[in-house]
């Protein structure tokens, strides 16, 4: 927490959120510079980070003013983190089969049910809870702050994971959980909608991170290349060893413009999930591929811990996963391809 409140004090903990809740009112296209920068250190503090803010942007878009005062100042000034809960169990790429309820009582609901995979589960302080209030299927979803601390909430089992071992990923459990009315966000059977307003962004974010993750590992390749000698001469000078290096620059630069390019639609209001999906694919397959090479680079002391491509490697691979996995990206891909060519 308290290198995340450092991030807090640079101004950088809710970049997106407007001035008047403590955020900089800046751009996707500026939130994406911050957090290529710090996915070269830390894909962990970038991922809590971009998960917080997009749990941010979903109260300052859909919370009521009263939500907003309450809940926004902790998070944009980065003394308290925010999370986002939609996956359970049964239901992760098949997000509208949740099976958490919410049961309306006198003055609230009460909600049941367990949530899996939730980043900063434990750490945050507001979750976004997306559970169901009605039918089956996406309009029965509606969406809920809840605290830390409410009673009939808990947190299960901690997963033990490949990478990103500095982010929390948690069950959340709620047994009984009451939440008060004011603290539904909207009104019954918005959840859905405001689900996929939230992984419309995750999709620039997490793709920003994966470029800023390709780019330090690209860097690591190259200046150990030019260092190392084999055979009398600089490895980078081979020519098999060269076009390697030469296809990850390539591809981290085509992952950066096309995250660009997705971003920038966002902040001028443009919808085109198309290149949106294809930002996401692009730079987080090239993560995987460029910090996969970059160990392969390196020879065998690429694949210890005295260097930091082995940990790049790790951390990229659940880039594929999150946010919609690159085999739903490619579902939507190829929906709006249908649409367009049907047109
Ligand atoms: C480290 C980590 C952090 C996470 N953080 C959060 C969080 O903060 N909040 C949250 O709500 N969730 C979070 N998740 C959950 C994540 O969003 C899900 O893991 C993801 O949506 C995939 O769901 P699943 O794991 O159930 O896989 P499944 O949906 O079971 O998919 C398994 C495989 O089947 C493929 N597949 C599924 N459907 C299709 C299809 N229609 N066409 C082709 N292929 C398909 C998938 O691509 C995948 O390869 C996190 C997960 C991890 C690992």
């Amino acid at each position: 927490m308290d290198i995340y409140n450092q991030i807090g004090e640079l101004g950088v903990a809710g970049v997106t959120i407007p001035e008047e809740y403590g955020g900089a009112g800046l751009s996707y296209q500026d939130l994406c510079v911050v957090l290529s920068e710090l996915a070269k250190s830390s894909v962990s503090y970038a991922v809590t980070l971009s998960v917080s803010t997009m749990s941010q942007s979903i109260l300052a878009e859909f919370g009521n003013e009263e939500q907003k005062k309450k809940y926004l100042p902790a998070l944009t000034s980065g003394e308290e983190i925010a999370a986002f809960a939609l996956s359970e169990s049964h239901s992760g790429s098949d997000a509208a089969a949740l099976k958490t309820t919410a049961k309306k009582v006198e003055g609230g609901y009460i909600l049941n049910g367990t949530k899996m995979w939730i980043t900063s589960g434990g750490i945050a302080k507001t979750y976004i809870v997306m559970a169901r209030t009605g039918e089956e299927g996406h309009k029965g979803i509606s969406a809920f702050i809840v605290r830390d601390g409410a009673e009939g909430f808990s947190y299960g089992k901690k997963e033990n994971k490949m990478g990103w071992k500095v982010s929390p990923t948690r069950e959340l459990v709620f047994e009984n959980c009451f939440v008060p009315e004011e603290d539904l966000l909207q009104t019954e059977g918005m959840g859905f909608k405001i689900a996929l307003s939230a992984l419309d962004r995750g999709r620039i974010t997490i793709g920003s991170i994966a470029v800023g993750l390709a780019q330090r590992a690209l860097d690591e390749a190259v200046k150990y290349a030019l260092d190392r000698k084999q055979f009398n001469q600089a490895i980078f000078d081979f020519q098999g060893l060269q076009f390697m290096m030469t296809d990850m620059a390539t591809e981290v630069e085509c992952s950066r413009l096309l995250v660009e390019e997705a971003a920038r639609n966002f902040d001028n209001g443009i919808k085109n999930q198309k290149v949106a999906c294809m930002a996401k694919l692009k730079a987080t397959d090239t993560a995987m591929k460029v910090t996969t090479d970059a160990v392969q680079v390196l020879g065998g002391v690429g694949y210890t811990s005295e260097y930091p491509v082995e940990r790049f490697m790790r951390d990229a691979k659940v880039l594929q996963i999150v946010e919609g996995t690159n085999q739903i990206q490619k579902v939507v891909i190829g929906r709006c391809l249908k649409k367009e060519y049907a047109q």
